[in-house]
């Protein structure tokens, strides 16, 4: 498959369309204009690839609603060169969009034919995450911690002590939080000990699992 004008210009009107319902940060919109997502589909969903819609990505996942990826990331306050950690790579589109805002993006998978793909998806695209990671993202990655911002895109039935432990000072964790549907959940660390946490509204993910398969 290629990028065509065709599809720019599909993507022109994706934009456009979350601008409508709600998304304001320009540079958001701009990675939502720049990232081809129809190469990150199976074939068989090119069509779709530029609705606002979730589709199946294998291994009983989705590929988020670009609504959400662009509500997600416009909560993160993505700045360049900050560390971000993702958890849940999946097909790879939001590490994209976090790349394309010039991140350097962590991102962890829990399983593990979809984690392959990916990384080998992202090699054949010249997209370069910092790390890909296979492993449980409940524990994120002390080893690169603290960072600037986390982002999970998967539902977390609780919020994982670790995630919070590794945000920098004055750091942001988006996080879907709740077992059948989430509510959007942003933490701002103020201090050491203390956090701030504002919801907003909710989403439906699939589930946050604990440990690798
Ligand atoms: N950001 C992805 C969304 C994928 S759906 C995209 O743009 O396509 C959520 C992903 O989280 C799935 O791929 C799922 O396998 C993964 N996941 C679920 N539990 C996890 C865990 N504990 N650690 C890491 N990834 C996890």
């Amino acid at each position: 498959m290629q990028d065509t004008l065709r599809h720019q210009g599909l993507r022109n009107q994706l934009a456009e369309l979350l601008s409508t319902k709600g998304i304001v940060d320009l540079q958001v919109l701009h990675a939502i204009r720049q990232v081809p997502r129809h190469l990150f589909l199976d074939s068989g969903f090119e069509a779709h690839a530029y609705q606002d819609k979730a589709f199946p990505i294998g291994a009983d996942q989705t590929i988020s609603q670009p609504y959400t990826v662009a509500f997600q990331t416009q909560l993160l306050h993505v700045k360049p060169q900050q560390k971000i950690l993702e958890i849940g790579t999946g097909c790879g589109y939001q590490t994209a969009v976090l790349l394309e805002l010039k991140a350097k993006v962590f991102t962890v998978e829990r399983q593990g034919a979809l984690f392959k793909r990916t990384k080998l998806f992202f090699g054949k695209m010249g997209y370069r995450p910092k790390k890909t990671v296979f492993g449980d993202g409940y524990k994120g990655l002390p080893e690169h911690a603290p960072f600037d911002g986390i982002i999970v895109t998967a539902g977390a039935p609780e919020v994982p002590k670790a995630l919070l432990s590794q945000l920098k000072i004055g750091g942001r964790l988006v996080i879907p939080v709740g077992a059948d549907s989430q509510v959007m959940t942003l933490f701002e660390r103020t201090s050491e000990k203390e956090f701030k946490k504002t919801e907003y509204g909710d989403f439906r993910f699939v589930p946050l699992l604990e440990d690798k398969n």
